[in-house]
């Protein structure tokens, strides 16, 4: 789970990372009360809130340039919020389409002495958590990383040991801190180890963290994710989930427990079990087609949920061709074929549909599609199933 950088600095603040002051707003009247706790004649950076990063060199789909702006005084920072708001921003990580930005931050402008990336990640190859620094922050850390590598330091934490001193002095040392910057600089790490600990973060990073030419250390801008599956036992980052930010078709599947990724293809799956729908995707794409979605309706999925899921997929307009591969071990062929009957009730399902059946109580289940209006080509093999669907959505 992603949120956004006004909330991400808010618990950056909590953890005791330093970060410029700043005002969330998500209409006119917010921006106007934000810009109130400003100086008229202040420099305001004035920030795009959405879940994606590289805002800075991001352009809106009417032509205004940068969802980041400084801003000389509170007339112009009303002026590019103004154009932010309610517009769509394109940035290298939104894709095309760009995202709608429905929140601004204002934040009190910094001088830059220099710009710096921190990160803490889990690198899930060696099970351990790392950190990951270099002095060349700012807007191209990734062109950084694949041009010279030599510059980004790795430190691995063991999960036992947690964040020590050393750590902190060894990566000080590296981005060139020196004096009273060394101590800083390890109080701003020591929080930030300590937010990713607590809160079950996958990512914490920095970037840029800043020092300004009087020699103190800022944080300028922050990402922060957090494992999905651990956010039961936070309720308080549950609270800052911004459902704006996610696929509807995704939060509607999450209402109905069923695990629902959207894709770019064309063809919808309807699968139980993760490892059955992942090897379905595969063998669509080995026949020529493209999936367009993840979608595991579980092991006790009921009527309702398959129903459900049929109008997840069918809200979907890149959708041509639907198919269903169900195992039955958990879930009994007939339950899920009863399902398919039921919802081809409620949904019209203008699109060819292919169900393949398999396991427990197959039979009773064929026999109960076959005796039913809904139409669709029954598939006796996984390879059947996909080869018809391809063909179906091709023609
Ligand atoms: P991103 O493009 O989405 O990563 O957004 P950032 O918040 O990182 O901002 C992009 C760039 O804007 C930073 O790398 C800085 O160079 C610049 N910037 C952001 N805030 C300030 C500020 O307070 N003062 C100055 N001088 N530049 C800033
Ligand atoms: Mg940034």
């Amino acid at each position: 789970m992603n949120i956004h950088e006004y909330q991400a600095k808010r618990l950056l603040k909590d953890y005791g990372v330093p970060v410029p002051k700043g005002y969330a707003a998500q209409t006119s009247r917010e921006v106007e009360t934000a810009l109130s706790h400003l100086g008229d004649d202040d420099t305001i950076v004035v920030k795009a809130q959405i879940h994606a990063g590289g805002r800075g060199k991001g352009t809106f789909t009417d032509g205004y340039e940068g969802g980041v702006k400084l801003c000389q005084g509170r007339a112009a920072a009303l002026d590019a919020a103004n154009h932010m708001l309610d517009n769509t921003l394109v940035t290298k990580q939104t894709g095309p389409e760009g995202r709608k930005v429905q929140t601004i931050y204002f934040t009190e402008a910094c001088d830059i002495a220099h710009e710096y990336y921190l990160a803490i990640v889990l690198d899930r190859e060696t099970a351990q958590s790392v950190i990951i620094a270099s002095t060349e922050g700012g807007m191209d850390i990734e062109d950084v990383a694949e041009k010279s590598p030599e510059k980004i330091i790795r430190v691995p934490i063991s999960p036992t040991m947690g964040l020590r001193h050393h750590h902190c002095r060894r990566v000080a040392f590296e981005l060139g801190f020196s004096g009273d910057q060394v101590k800083q600089f390890a109080r701003i790490l020591t929080g930030l180890y300590k937010l990713y600990w607590e809160k079950n973060a996958m990512l914490v990073e920095i970037n840029p963290l800043i020092s300004t030419p009087a020699g103190d250390i800022f944080a300028l801008d922050a990402k922060v994710s957090f494992d999905s599956n651990s956010i039961f036992q936070h309720p308080d980052i549950q609270q800052l989930r911004d459902l704006n930010e996610e696929d509807p078709k995704e939060v509607e599947a999450s209402k109905h427990h069923l695990a629902y990724i959207a894709l770019d293809g064309n063809i919808a799956c309807m699968v139980n079990g993760a490892g059955l729908a992942m090897a379905t995707m595969d063998i669509i794409k080995s026949f020529g087609g493209e999936p367009a979605n993840f979608l595991d309706v579980g092991g006790g999925a009921n009527e309702d949920q398959v129903t459900a899921a049929f109008k997840i997929i069918l809200s979907d307009p890149n959708v041509k061709g639907i198919l269903v591969n169900i195992f039955g071990g958990i879930m009994k062929c007939d339950v899920i074929a009863r399902g398919i009957i039921a919802a081809a009730k409620n949904v019209d399902i203008q699109v060819p549909l292919v169900v393949r059946l398999e396991g427990t109580n197959v039979e009773e289940g064929k026999k109960l599609l076959r005796e039913s209006d809904v139409a669709l080509t029954p598939a006796d093999s996984l390879v059947e199933a996909a080869e018809l669907i391809v063909k179906q959505v091709q023609n």
